[in-house]
């Protein structure tokens, strides 16, 4: 649904009129002496502030995402995106927004430190979405749903459907964040931000692009939706050294695709190696770098596989996931020592 943005949207961000920075007030391109920034003359290439808006670095994920630069954000990671939802179109103790239960725990946390009521919509018992439970937690103030896919912690993908019939029925944003989407087959649904004005989809170089110490994050949207993102984000959000250095690995896909290649040759390996193990009760499917298993006593085998140096991550107290550690998927050698410590444990 097309969203009536001056209600979506905050009063006062609606009407903000945005700092203006030196970089935006000159947009010229023939100059060549700079005193407008109060910059240091020295210590050059790092004395200049970075571009603003990233052009450069949003042609080249312009080429690689096969999204257009003018529905590109870019950010300090993902979490920027997630955090400039909440400042762009919640009102704080007023507004809220939905998100399926469980996943990422940035969106409450994001809810949390602006004030926002975030109504949680459990998953089914195989971790699906139903959509008409979505739109019935949502209420005339529900400003965004949240959905991650493929989901963290549980690793399955979202009926794309599912999705796309939320899309069409709800008046405000859908958050797709797709952290995980480089690991899973089919397209993006970045793919269907001209037919679906209010959908949002997340992206980032963090996991598979190896890239999570630069902190690049993506969102895809359409205009309007960009345009308020670049209104609130800080001026110089992206520094110059991740901006160097994203342009850098988007020029390197043919080591992503041979890394994604080997992650997902290792993943039905140690999948198949936990689920043998007496300490195993189940393997859930993924389609995201690592898994989620239920084990007999979570706790007590999370211990001890640190108490070896190998950490997972504890999932037990989350909801629907009880006993459940979730495991990324490492080098053949790092799985192996996993597994070996594993097969120890008694
Ligand atoms: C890891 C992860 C991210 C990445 O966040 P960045 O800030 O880009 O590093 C985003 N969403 C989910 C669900 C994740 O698991």
């Amino acid at each position: 649904m097309t969203p009536d943005w001056q209600t979506l949207v905050r009063p006062n961000i609606w009407h903000l009129a945005p700092y203006s920075s030196a970089r935006d007030e000159y947009t010229g391109t023939d100059a060549n002496i700079f005193l407008d920034a109060n910059e240091n003359p020295y210590n050059r290439p790092n004395n200049r502030y970075p571009d603003p808006l990233q052009r450069e670095l949003k042609k080249h994920v312009s080429r690689v995402k096969g999204v257009p630069v003018q529905n590109i954000f870019l950010g300090n990671g993902s979490d920027e995106a997630i955090d400039l939802i909440f400042r762009v179109f919640c009102r704080p103790s007023k507004d809220n927004v939905v998100a399926i239960e469980p996943t990422y725990g940035m969106y409450s946390v994001c809810a949390a430190i602006n004030d926002i009521e975030y109504r949680r919509v459990p998953l089914e018992a195989d971790f699906s979405m139903r959509s008409d439970q979505m739109l019935n937690a949502c209420s005339k103030d529900t400003k965004a749903i949240f959905i991650c896919s493929p989901n963290n912690p549980t690793g399955n993908a979202i009926d794309r459907k599912e999705i796309l019939n939320i899309c069409e029925k709800f008046s405000g944003i859908v958050v797709v964040d797709e952290a995980y989407g480089d690991f899973q087959r089919g397209e993006s649904l970045s793919k269907s931000i001209d037919e679906h004005p209010n959908l949002v989809v997340l992206s980032t170089l963090s996991k598979a692009w190896g890239s999570a110490a630069i902190r690049l994050g993506m969102a895809f949207a359409c205009e309007e939706v960009i345009s308020f993102f670049n209104k609130v984000k800080y001026p110089y959000n992206v520094n110059q050294l991740t901006q160097d250095e994203a342009m850098a690995m988007l020029g390197r896909s043919e080591d992503v695709d041979k890394w994604i290649r080997m992650i997902l040759a290792e993943r039905p390996k140690v999948m198949q190696a936990v689920s043998l193990l007496p300490c195993c009760v189940k393997v859930y499917p993924t389609e995201a770098n690592f898994f989620l298993v239920k084990m007999t006593d979570a706790d007590a085998i999370y211990q001890y596989l640190c108490n070896r140096g190998i950490v997972v991550r504890n999932r037990s107290r989350v909801a629907l996931c009880g006993n459940c550690l979730r495991i990324t998927i490492g080098t053949h050698s790092e799985n192996s020592a996993l597994i070996a410590a594993l097969r120890q444990w008694n």
